[in-house]
């Protein structure tokens, strides 16, 4: 049975959803945005969007904010962390909520990615064990050798819609952690989520300034990316900003790490069990309706045999997905972020179509009685999708799965390593052989072995390869703590064991 899990009353005039500087809330910028919830496709609020001046302020805040918060001992950085992370727990309903009304996704899979998010803070919380440098004694006659991690300043993080809470926590907590002070600029479509992280932080007794958000598009990427103050950028969304972002920062000195889009497979042997596999395949495919980063879009089936048990065995899931409002309990997946996002991928299964593609479930006419002006889009399978086809050489980021025929397994893994993108993949397999081959040969950054959707944990770290990531560190986990902050190496001797007298010859340690 379907029931609401909480009622959101929809508020008679959009909000204004403003910027948080300083720990002050403001936001009366020339230019904004609408913001809607895509369930019933009305606007919900009103984004201010955020000029070159606006993050100019924000900058001098984090700026001003840096030296007593880099200063502030490690403990009690974390100690801060350690409250946010009661907070959250505790609140973890309210940020689903807040996300699903933004997004879309259903609440029971907004609370899993606040769960994902909390996992990161939890990790921050062990800073000060990060941080320990490395002493070596006697690199030479009674000479020290040690190296400490330093933060780097002011550093930013740009972030994409489809984990509004998530993303930003992959982030935020490692480089605050750490020392930095943060800029956050979330994504315009669902940006409200990313107002009580900051909320709950000053609750924490974050110090304001450490964390502050700034609403708006190209105008304060582009500010922040150019402003000589911020040291570093973090970046998640799609790749042709991605290598925009990489491209501009690093030529304004800045340290990068800018992950972008994916196309992500499923490698399915002979002797897989299909029930498990069919499965997989729903949740990774059409979980918050295809809108994943590491969502599985493909499925590259081995022999025809394969092929045809496992399109009987998902098309009749795919016309049994229960598809509505993300906030009425039972529901599969939500509509797409926006009305524009719909249309784009609708336009992608038209394109499957009319490159010769067959399209075994049609979810194009899916509409939802109660709410007609929701953002929805069925769920969509198509079979004999080749890899030459746009359908399956572009990232589509809906609820459509595609099916690869092939004839050998060593077929399956060049077609993997030949696409563009190198996000995440998985074999499906009980042969232990052929899994180890795959894992070591694949050239993919995150690999399932049974796991179809294989995100790092915390404490390891989270990074695609090829088009899928520009800059050299992953993001969160030892990774994070290596990107927010700058390696110094200290070399020390007394005045007892120092011999009179200039040197001109290089030191040597033996
Ligand atoms: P997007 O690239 O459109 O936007 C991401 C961010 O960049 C937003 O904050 C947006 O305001 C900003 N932006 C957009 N256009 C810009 C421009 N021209 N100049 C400067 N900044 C700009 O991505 P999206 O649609 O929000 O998110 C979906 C994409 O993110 C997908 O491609 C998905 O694969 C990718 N993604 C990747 C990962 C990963 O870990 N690799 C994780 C999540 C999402």
């Amino acid at each position: 049975m379907s029931v609401p899990i909480r009622s959101v009353p929809a508020a008679a005039v959009p909000q204004i959803i403003p910027h948080v500087i300083a720990g002050v809330r403001v936001g009366a910028d020339a230019a904004s945005a609408p913001v809607f919830n895509p369930a019933t496709g009305a606007q919900s609020g009103v984004l201010p969007l955020a000029d070159a001046s606006v993050v100019a302020t924000a900058v001098a805040a984090a700026k001003a904010a840096f030296p007593a918060w880099s200063a502030t001992p490690p403990l009690r950085r974390a100690r801060v962390l350690f409250k946010f992370r009661e907070l959250l727990d505790a609140r973890a309903s309210e940020l689903a909520a807040a996300i699903t009304a933004e997004h879309g996704k259903t609440h029971s899979d907004a609370l899993g990615e606040v769960a994902r998010g909390i996992e990161v803070v939890e990790f921050a919380c062990g800073i000060p064990h990060l941080l320990k440098g490395e002493v070596t004694e006697n690199v030479g006659a009674q000479i020290d050798a040690h190296s400490v991690r330093q933060p780097l300043g002011v550093v930013a993080g740009i972030t994409p819609f489809n984990f509004p809470a998530m993303v930003p926590l992959w982030m935020a907590p490692i480089a605050i952690a750490c020392g930095n002070t943060f800029i956050l600029k979330p994504s315009e479509r669902d940006p409200s989520a990313t107002l009580l992280l900051a909320d709950w932080l000053a609750e924490a007794g974050l110090p304001a300034g450490v964390f502050n958000v700034v609403h708006g598009d190209k105008v304060a990427v582009d500010a922040l990316l150019e402003h000589p103050d911020v040291a570093a950028i973090s970046f998640v969304g799609s790749t042709p900003i991605a290598k925009y972002i990489h491209e501009t920062a690093t030529k304004h000195g800045k340290r990068v790490q800018a992950l972008g889009g994916a196309k992500n497979h499923m490698l399915v042997m002979p002797d897989a069990d299909l029930d498990q596999v069919a499965d997989a395949l729903m949740g990774a495919g059409y979980g918050s309706a295809g809108e994943r980063c590491m969502a599985i879009s493909v499925a590259v089936a081995v022999g025809d045999a394969v092929a045809d048990a496992l399109v009987a065995k998902l098309a009749p899931r795919v016309r049994a997905l229960k598809i509505g409002n993300g906030m009425t309990s039972g529901m599969d997946m939500g509509p797409l972020v926006t009305a524009a996002h719909r249309d784009r991928v609708r336009g992608y299964v038209d394109l499957g179509v009319s490159e010769g593609a067959d399209l075994v479930v049609d979810g194009r006419g899916f509409s939802l009685p109660d709410a007609p002006d929701g953002f929805f889009l069925g769920g969509c399978l198509f079979d004999r999708v080749t890899p030459a086809m746009r359908i399956h050489r572009e990232e589509i980021f809906g609820p459509v799965l595609c099916v690869v025929r092939v004839d050998t397994y060593e077929e399956a893994l060049q077609l993997i390593n030949a696409h563009e993108y190198g996000n995440g993949t998985a074999i499906f397999t009980r042969d232990g052989d052929a899994a180890r081959d795959f894992v070591h040969r694949v050239q993919v950054g995150m690999v399932g072995v049974n796991v179809p959707i294989p995100v790092p944990s915390a404490f390891h770290s989270f990074g695609g390869w090829k088009a899928s990531l520009f800059g050299d560190h992953h993001v969160y986990g030892p990774e994070g703590v290596r990107f927010y902050t700058k390696l110094k190496a200290v070399t020390t001797r007394w005045p007892t064991s120092i011999r009179a007298g200039a040197q001109f010859v290089m030191p040597t340690g033996g």
